[in-house]
């Protein structure tokens, strides 16, 4: 609902558009893109009918709100009219619908709960859904639960802190065996210290305010086995504190992960580089006291402000090369994040990234995904099919198998382009090809010159069935996919259709 991602505008000619038969992909009608919203938005039309007041909704009146001609929807405790959204809407008006005059959080959760709707829809809030005056025994609304502890859940985590002349150490026992430095988020931003720490799908917050000063940087360890996380805080005076500071929002809470509001962190542009014609590696540095490693698989949120609209969308951090990782060990705190991003040039988010200057600061979230890693233990056959920029997740996944997967036989990858000029990093693959018996590279073209004399196409099951041969009959097997939203589709069938188990794939999506 309200804003996917760009793989589900299926412009006729754009390198995104949808194959037929592919997921609910509704073509916008001229005049109805992202831009052409925001315009709408700021053009001072009265988009809620209610001349800029704002009310109280009951439950009873927003269920008369359910037309494609009068469409409230209520998300997070606020009401929005989404009439004039409606056909600006990418995934389509009968998708808006489903949540028509009742509470579109879950659904919007579901399909894309880290689309800035509050920006995006500003115009259109029509007010707070007015409380209802008796609350049911033994249950306390969502917003006023903060340790939410629940069956499933992980057993709550607990922190301490101790000190000497000189140090805070913030101590978390997750109580997890499985912890590793990708799993805390420490960031230190004004008066606001905050640590997040991910356990399996849910989040545990320390958040404070601290009494005293301390220093910018500041150490993170992990006491392997026992689930333990230590942060060393350097005061900037050494004097006794008699407290940690004051509590802030949600803080000591313990919540499922998607419940966690985003939150982001001021990194600068250091570096831009030309890899192909139309795509380039972007460094990040992230911020002297944050502490952030973005885990194999996974994505953040970049956020642009456009024409007075945030702006959010996905990338997926890589190396700084292909070839580099395997030369040196991975740094334990790295400070800066690498993105291979295309910029196309009638794109609403990639033009406005490119004209960001080196020293300019870019809003950077935590990181998300779906992608564990133990998903590469004891593989012994990984199969990487990439689309374009879909290679992105591939580069940390191949990396990591060659290093730390001792079971592995083969990594082979099958990435399709158009033609052989957005290639990215073909020589460094090539030569990695050249250099590790165990990776395999094929590259395939689906609008190649004429001197081009590999292969040709798009994925089909003729490619498929002849690129997958496992190294033994019953090896184990990981298939990773990703690429414009149809490709992952079309692959994910084909896939089915040669015998590969769901759990034998994993496609990437936001
Ligand atoms: P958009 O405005 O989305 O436009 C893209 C194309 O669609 C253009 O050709 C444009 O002309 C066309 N278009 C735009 N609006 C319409 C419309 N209304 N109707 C028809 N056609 C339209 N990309 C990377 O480069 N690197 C990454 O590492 C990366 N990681 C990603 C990770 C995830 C999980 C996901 C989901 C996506 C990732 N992407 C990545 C894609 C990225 O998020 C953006 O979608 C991409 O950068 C395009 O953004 P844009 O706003 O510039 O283009
Ligand atoms: P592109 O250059 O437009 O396409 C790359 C190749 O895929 C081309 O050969 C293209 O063939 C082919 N292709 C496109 N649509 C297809 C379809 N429906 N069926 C079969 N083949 C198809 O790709 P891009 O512009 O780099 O886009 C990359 C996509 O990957 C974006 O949509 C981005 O959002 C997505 N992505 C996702 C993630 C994630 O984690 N989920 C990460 C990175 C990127 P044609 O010549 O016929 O177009």
């Amino acid at each position: 609902m309200l804003n996917v991602p760009s793989q589900s505008f299926p412009a006729p000619s754009s390198q995104q558009r949808a194959a037929s038969g592919g997921r609910s992909k509704v073509p916008l009608k001229q005049g109805r893109s992202l831009m052409d919203w925001i315009r709408l938005s700021k053009s001072g039309k009265d988009l809620t009918g209610l001349k800029g007041r704002l009310i109280e909704v009951t439950e009873e009146e927003l269920k008369k709100h359910n037309k494609k001609d009068d469409c409230w929807i209520c998300i997070r405790g606020f009401v929005y009219n989404v009439t004039s959204y409606m056909e600006f809407h990418p995934g389509g008006e009968d998708e808006l619908m489903r949540a028509a005059g009742s509470d579109g959080t879950d659904l919007f959760d579901q399909v894309h709960r880290w689309v800035n709707y509050e920006s995006m829809l500003k115009e259109c809030l029509v007010g707070r859904m007015a409380v209802k005056p008796a609350i049911p025994k033994g249950l306390l609304p969502r917003s006023q639960v903060t340790d939410t502890t629940t069956k499933e859940g992980p057993s709550s985590p607990s922190y301490d802190w101790f000190q000497t002349d000189s140090l805070v150490t913030i101590v978390i026992y997750t109580k997890q065996k499985d912890i590793n430095l990708d799993s805390i988020i420490v960031d230190h931003q004004n008066d606001s210290f905050r640590a997040e720490t991910i356990i399996k799908d849910y989040s545990y917050l320390i958040h404070v305010g601290l009494s005293h000063e301390i220093q910018e940087d500041f150490s993170v360890r992990i006491v392997e086995n026992v689930g333990k996380i230590e942060i060393v805080l350097k005061k900037r005076e050494n004097m006794s504190w008699k407290c940690l500071g004051h509590p802030l929002e949600k803080h000591n809470s313990l919540l499922p992960k998607k419940d966690r509001g985003s939150y982001y962190r001021q990194c600068q542009l250091i570096s831009k580089e030309d890899i192909t014609h139309d795509t380039k590696l972007f460094c990040l540095m992230l911020p002297p006291s944050t502490h952030l490693q973005v885990p194999i698989g996974q994505h953040v949120y970049l956020k642009l402000t456009i024409t007075g609209t945030e702006i959010v969308k996905p990338y997926t951090p890589v190396f700084d090369s292909l070839l580099s990782e395997f030369k040196e060990p991975v740094l334990p705190n790295n400070k800066y994040i690498y993105f291979l991003i295309k910029i196309y040039p009638a794109g609403l988010f990639t033009p406005e990234l490119d004209h960001l200057q080196i020293g300019d600061f870019v809003p950077v979230s935590s990181p998300e995904g779906n992608f564990k890693i133990s998903k590469l233990q004891e593989v012994e056959d990984l199969f990487l099919l990439a689309a374009g920029t879909g290679f992105t997740p591939m580069v940390k996944i191949l990396n990591c198998a060659l290093i730390n997967t001792p079971s592995l036989r083969k990594v082979k990858l099958m990435f399709f382009n158009k033609t052989e000029d957005d290639i990215i990093w073909r020589s460094q693959l090539e030569k990695l090809a050249f250099e590790d018996k165990r990776f395999d590279v094929e590259f395939v073209l689906s609008a190649p010159s004429s001197e081009w004399n590999g292969k040709q196409g798009h994925i089909s099951p003729a490619l498929l069935s002849e690129f997958l041969k496992r190294s033994s009959e019953k090896s184990k097997v990981l298939l990773c996919i990703c690429g414009p939203m149809p490709f992952t589709e079309q692959g994910i069938r084909l896939l089915h259709d040669l015998n590969f188990s769901k759990d034998e794939i994993h496609s990437f999506t936001a």
